[in-house]
């Protein structure tokens, strides 16, 4: 199960969303647009429609075909660096601001 499955982002694409990534599947060859540290591109097919700036911009100069492979890894990281951001928030309101007794 992806992990958007429980999120309400199906619910705020736009109508003509089906359009937009078949569009976007024209544009990128219906390949994967991933690409390595050498610039190589991913060899699998355009199966997933990616958010490359990850927002509501649904614009077709926004979107990225993308295997499902590479889709789910992007997606796995953007959660955790939302998950690290947020920990890191959360921590720096808790900080201690005295030195603990045993410091010297
Ligand atoms: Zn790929």
């Amino acid at each position: 199960m992806p992990n958007w499955a429980n999120s309400d982002r199906r619910n705020r694409l736009p109508s003509d969303w089906d359009a937009r990534r078949k569009k976007r599947f024209r544009i990128d060859d219906f390949r994967c647009t991933w690409e390595n540290v050498y610039d190589e591109r991913c060899t699998g097919p355009a199966e997933e429609c990616d958010h490359h700036i990850p927002n509501d911009d649904h614009s077709i100069e926004n979107l990225r075909s993308m295997c499902s492979f590479h889709h789910g890894q992007k997606s796995g990281k953007e959660g955790a660096d939302a998950r690290a951001a947020n920990w890191r928030r959360n921590n720096s309101k808790f900080r201690r601001a005295e030195k603990h007794p045993g410091e010297l």
